[in-house]
């Protein structure tokens, strides 16, 4: 079972790898860097050969990077360009660390939907493909309010006009939740996974955030919550963790923690909890 949770990178890289040993994940998701800013992190050889022991004493894997928030590729100017230059540095650095790849946030229309918006969002992400190592993985989050990317027919079209193998799909439970989408028994995720499979996603599945919700089924709003503690039955998680066709997949949390600091051990430990042996 892979279970970890996004960490901290204050005070180093490797002191992520530190903090989610300590709270029992064996995956990982960080920033490069700040996420509401756009430098980059320097890391010297140094740093990455630390980094490198110190995930192998402690066996993490796999590890993902997660795409600063401002990332916007539907944007033809300054902040596209940013977003474009920010996503080419940290997945020119992923594979340095046996990072797998970012996790990201597409962006935003920023009001109605338009065939030029949609022509860039497609071009930016295939300038980032070109220009960034084969190894990288290009991971699209499936969003919650009023972003790109709500649904999985969006994600298929896009997925389907980018057309790169590199591309893959982060499903978060709380996002799924929030625009109408949930399964509370096999059945219901079985059906889920056939609604995959025939949109020709259920290849580019690489990982699931799981998160629960502050807000209602459907209701548009995407804020996370503790497991157990938000709006979504506690079985999705159940489900999840033990179906023969989801088990296998990282799971990360990115919950806002019992204490406030953010995913901890008790979520990890109700989730652990779930597992069926
Ligand atoms: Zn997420």
């Amino acid at each position: 079972m892979k279970l970890g949770a996004h960490q901290s990178i204050s005070g180093g890289y490797s002191e992520a790898l530190k903090r989610i040993a300590n709270i029992g994940g064996n995956c990982l998701q960080i920033f490069s860097s700040s996420p509401r800013g756009w430098s980059s992190f320097q890391i010297n050889n140094e740093a990455i050969e630390q980094w490198n022991n110190k995930r192998n004493e402690l066996n993490i894997d796999p590890i993902y990077f997660h795409a600063t928030y401002l990332i916007n590729l539907a944007d033809d100017s300054r902040i596209g360009h940013a977003s474009k230059q920010s996503l080419i540095s940290e997945m020119n650095l992923a594979p340095k660390l046996g990072i797998k790849g970012s996790i990201i946030h597409l962006g935003s229309y920023k009001g109605e939907p338009s065939s030029i918006k949609y022509s860039t969002l497609i071009t930016n992400i295939k300038e980032i493909l070109n220009k960034t190592s084969p190894k990288s993985l290009f991971i699209i989050e499936n969003a919650g309010n009023r972003k790109i990317g709500q649904t999985l027919e969006e994600i298929s079209q896009i997925v389907k006009d980018v057309n790169n193998p590199r591309v893959k799909i982060c499903f978060d439970t709380c996002h799924l939740f929030s625009n109408g989408y949930k399964f509370e028994n096999n059945n219901q995720l079985d059906k889920f996974l056939n609604q995959l499979s025939s949109l020709q996603l259920i290849n580019q599945l690489e990982c699931w955030h799981l998160n629960d919700s502050r807000d209602e089924f459907d209701s548009g709003h995407d804020r996370h919550d503790n497991i157990g503690q938000g709006k979504m039955n506690i079985d999705e998680f159940k489900v999840l963790l033990n179906h023969p066709k989801t088990k296998d997949y990282p799971f990360i949390i990115e919950t806002p923690g019992f204490d406030k600091k953010g995913p901890d051990q008790k979520n990890l430990d109700i989730l652990k909890s779930l597992i069926k042996l």
